[in-house]
Order: structure tokens, then C-alpha cells, then sequence
């Protein structure tokens, strides 16, 4: 069995101070496959100061030089790809087809930044155009400093890059800590610092759980920025700890998105849309559009179509291709969607499809895909984030109240529009309160775009130059023209 018993700090394995560990499994066997350090502080510390040490010189490099480690980051992965599609397959429980995906995003992530580091070479003292005579003022972007970063389990290589690659770009140092559930596909990103040859101190990873890791970091005064994805409860926590000190934060959080399918959407296409929005990662996606808006016209239709598809999903092994929908990645997120399920049973939630037309795979942290119709608005199923294969509809009988109820929620992460007519599915999408829209597709993810949510699904963006502005300070420089 593997031990991840060391940190990746000032390019060295040393060993983690903390005596506690924790179990990695494997969540379609169910078989414990690693063992994981749960950190210490003393990590944290070590970690921080060689980020600190490194700073002053790996700021000091031209974007162009820094560039070249990102692709390098980008070609290494590229590299490796097919045994970290099978290692994120393996510890996460997703197929190999969106563990692929997985891969091919980390990849592009990498790449953009690459050229976004170029670019900022020319951007740097830009002068500004100003209205006072006589006065010229300059622009610079420095970077943040020193930055924690944490991570969840649903999507490992990409939440990671999503951060590491803008905040290298940018300048930064990095201390990470990604998701003690899914340690070990993220366990690459330092092999790979070694082999290109990052400077020491540049990229720390640290591995362990909130207590052991996350909580000393967010409290550490050297780190000058926290950027986390997660939960509410734990961003919330995150936010607590980076406010002693005012210091610089970001949060891709929660959310509970809407897909609205109208009455002129094609029903086949529709309800292939409302699946890969919802059963994608067994529905352990932050943009699941778990909130099914339908048009009362086509609801019946939409309904048996997506039963059909429920049906013909294939749950099994996920490293086997024919599989189409892993197991839950671990067995609390298991029970936490199964405590949904029983508040719906006892809300008596009117199933199209639930446990009772599935029989799941033997082992494993399986839950069956669950689709309910007609949900209560207070219902806590049509309320609340399940992390899971659940689906909940409404129906509608017009686009004002598709897009009100759309918007009826604490959440603002993503949506999706379907309508046989475009420009209107593009009206609709400006009035829908989330970063992200996506109309008549699936949920394209792009690193020139920005992902972050409206409301309580976060603050601040990623990707795209919103993704870099968030590790940079800008700065003026202001004086009598020459
Ligand atoms: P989580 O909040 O339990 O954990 C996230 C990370 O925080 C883990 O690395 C964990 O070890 C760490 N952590 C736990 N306690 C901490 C503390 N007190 N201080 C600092 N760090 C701590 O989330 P999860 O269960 O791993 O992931 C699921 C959640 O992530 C969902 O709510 C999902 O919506 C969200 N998510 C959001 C996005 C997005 O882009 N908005 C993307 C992926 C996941």
C-alpha cells in the first residue's frame, strides 16, 4: 500500500511531522489503496517559509521566463496522461471518458496561463490615459506574494490547476493542499516541479486534512492569499481565518444550478443536455444543474425521455470503458446523499426514476440516479446542494416564471438554457443570475472564460485574465511627465 507519509517542500520529500493518518480508498472497491498524512502545523511552517524564501527571485522573473515552466507543467501532463487518467479514475471514481476530460482541462489550463504570462510582459508600465496635463502615470501588476491553496476531491488535477497555474503566472509562491480524499492523482504536480527544474521553494505541497493543514495555513500571517474551493461551511471557516490579518481572498463555493428547457427545445437533445448537466461525475459537480425548469407543455415528454436514459446509464467499474456512471467519490458523501434521499421519502417526493429501478453494482459507494418531479420549492431537496446523482424538476408555464424561479436561490454558480430558438435562449441567459450560461450545450469549460458564482457560490473568478488578476496587485506609478 502506498504511504504519503511526506511533504513536497523547497523541492525535497521530508517527512511530515503529524503522527495521524488518514485512508485513501478506492470508492468503487471500497478497498483502502493509500495512506495519507493528515499534516501538521510544523508542515505548514517549513512549507510557508521556503514559499517566503522563494519569492523575492521568482518574482523577479520575466513572465516570459516564468512561461516556460508552465508549459512545461502543460507537457508533462500531456505526458503522463493516460496513467493520470486511470490514477484520477481510480481514486475519485469517475469514468475514464471525463477523467480524460479532466486531463485535457488541466492541460489547456496550464497552456493559457503559459501565454498569459507572456503577455504580461507587455503590459507591464503601460501608461495611462489621463485628463491632467503635464502628469503620466504608469501601470504595474505584482504579484499577490506568498499563496495557500486548497482544493476539493471532486475534481483533482483541475481545481488544482485552476489555481496554480494563474498564481505561478502572476509571480506568486505557492503553498497547496489538495483534498486529503483524493491525494494522490495531485501527488504528480511535485514530481513534475522536479523534473522541470521550478525553483526550490516555488510550488510546496502539503498534504492532510482541514485540521492538520487547512486551518494552520489560513491562519498563517505569511500567507498573503487564500484561495479555496469547497464547501460553504468550510469557506465560510476559510473567510473567518483570512480576515485576522486582512488579508486577500478568493471562493468558488456551493451551488444548486438551474437547466431551463423551453417549449421549442427539441426533446431528445434537451434531455441529453440535462443529463450530462446532472449525472457527469455521478453529480459531484459544483455547476450540477440539479434544478430542472421545464415548460409544463413538454414536461411529460421530457420526463420519459430522461427515464430512458436513466435507465440505459451503466453503473460499474469505472475503469472500465463501457462504464457510464461511477460510484460517489467517498463513503460520507455517500451517506450525506442518502440522508437526502430519506427527507424525500419522507416529504414524499413523487420519483420518476430512484433506487427502485436500479439494482447498483455490488461494492462500492454507489447511489442510484434519482430523479424526482414536481418538488416543493421548500422542499430541501430543490433548496440545497446534494453533491449527487439527484434531480429535481418543476414545471412552468411561462419564460417569466422559468427565469424568477431560476433565480429564486441562494446560489448563482451556473445555467443552463435550452430553446429551439437561440436568441431567445441567449435573452433568456442575460437575465439569469449565474457566472456561467450555457445555452442548447453541454457545460463547455473554457480557460479564456471566467468561472465564479453570483451570491453565496463564491467570490471573485477564475480563469481566464480574471484568473490572473486575482493573484496581482495593481499598482500606479505617478509623477511629472518627462
Ligand atoms: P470541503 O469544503 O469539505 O473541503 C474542501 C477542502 O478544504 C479540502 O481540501 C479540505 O481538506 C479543506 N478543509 C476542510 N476544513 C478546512 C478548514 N477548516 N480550513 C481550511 N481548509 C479546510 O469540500 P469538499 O467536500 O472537498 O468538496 C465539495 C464542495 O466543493 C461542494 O460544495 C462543491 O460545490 C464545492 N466545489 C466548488 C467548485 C467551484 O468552482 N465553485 C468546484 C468544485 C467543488
Amino acid at each position: 500500500m502506498q504511504r504519503l507519509d511526506k511533504q513536497f517542500i523547497d523541492n525535497q520529500w521530508v517527512a511530515s511531522q503529524a503522527t495521524r493518518t488518514l485512508p485513501v480508498t478506492n470508492p468503487y472497491s471500497a478497498a483502502v489503496i493509500a495512506e495519507v498524512t493528515a499534516g501538521d502545523s510544523a508542515d505548514v511552517e517549513a512549507a510557508v517559509a521556503a514559499a517566503r524564501r522563494a519569492l523575492p527571485a521568482w518574482r523577479a522573473l520575466s513572465g516570459t521566463e516564468r512561461a516556460v515552466y508552465l508549459d512545461g507543467f502543460a507537457d508533462a501532463l500531456s505526458a503522463r496522461r493516460d496513467e493520470l487518467v486511470r490514477l484520477s479514475a481510480t481514486n475519485n471514481g469517475k469514468v475514464l471518458a471525463e477523467a480524460g476530460i479532466d486531463l485535457d482541462d488541466a492541460i489547456a489550463c496550464y497552456r493559457y496561463y503559459a501565454g498569459q504570462a507572456r503577455q504580461l510582459d507587455s503590459r507591464q508600465g503601460q501608461p495611462v490615459a489621463l485628463e491632467m496635463e503635464g502628469v503620466e502615470a504608469r501601470c504595474y501588476f505584482d504579484p499577490v506574494g506568498v499563496v495557500g491553496l486548497i482544493t476539493p476531491w471532486n475534481f483533482p488535477l483541475v481545481t488544482s490547476a485552476w489555481k496554480l497555474a494563474p498564481a505561478l503566472a502572476a509571480g506568486c509562491t505557492v503553498v497547496f493542499k489538495p483534498s486529503e480524499v483524493t491525494p494522490l492523482p495531485e501527488q504528480a504536480l511535485a514530481e513534475i516541479a522536479l523534473e522541470l527544474d521550478l525553483p526550490a521553494g516555488v510550488f510546496n505541497l502539503v498534504h492532510g486534512d482541514g485540521q492538520g493543514i487547512g486551518e494552520p495555513l489560513t491562519r498563517h500571517r505569511h500567507i498573503d492569499k487564500v484561495s479555496f474551493t469547497g464547501s460553504n461551511r468550510v469557506g465560510e471557516a476559510v473567510m473567518r481565518a483570512v480576515a485576522d490579518g486582512s488579508r486577500n481572498i478568493s471562493l468558488e463555493l456551493g451551488g444548486k444550478s438551474p437547466i431551463l428547457v423551453m417549449e421549442d427545445a427539441d426533446i431528445e437533445r434537451a434531455a441529453d443536455q440535462v443529463m450530462a448537466g446532472l449525472y457527469f461525475n455521478a453529480g459531484q459537480i459544483c455547476s450540477a444543474t440539479s434544478r430542472l425548469i421545464v415548460h409544463t407543455s413538454i414536461a411529460d415528454a421530457l420526463y420519459a425521455a430522461l427515464g430512458r436514459r436513466i435507465d440505459a446509464l451503466v453503473l460499474g467499474n469505472p475503469l472500465e470503458e463501457t462504464t457510464t456512471m461511477g460510484p460517489l467519490t467517498h463513503a460520507r458523501q455517500k451517506d450525506s446523499v442518502e440522508n437526502y434521499l430519506a427527507v424525500a421519502a419522507e416529504e414524499g417526493l413523487s420519483a420518476v426514476r430512484d433506487s427502485r429501478d436500479c439494482s447498483l453494482p455490488e461494492q462500492g459507494f454507489f447511489v442510484a440516479p434519482t430523479l424526482y418531479r414536481d418538488v416543493p420549492t421548500t422542499s430541501r431537496l430543490w433548496c440545497e446542494e446534494i453533491f449527487g446523482p439527484v434531480l429535481c424538476g418543476r414545471s412552468v408555464a411561462s419564460e417569466q416564471e422559468a427565469i424568477e424561479l431560476a433565480n429564486d436561490s441562494d446560489f448563482g454558480l451556473a445555467a443552463t438554457v435550452i430553446s429551439g430558438d437561440p436568441a431567445r435562449a441567449r435573452r433568456i441567459g442575460r437575465q439569469l443570475q449565474a457566472g456561467s450560461i450555457w445555452y442548447n450545450s453541454e457545460q463547455l469549460v473554457l480557460p479564456q472564460t471566467a468561472w465564479g458564482g453570483f451570491k453565496r457560490s463564491g467570490i471573485g473568478r477564475e480563469l481566464g485574465p480574471w484568473g490572473l488578476a486575482s493573484y496581482q496587485e495593481v499598482k500606479h506609478v505617478i509623477g511629472p511627465a518627462d
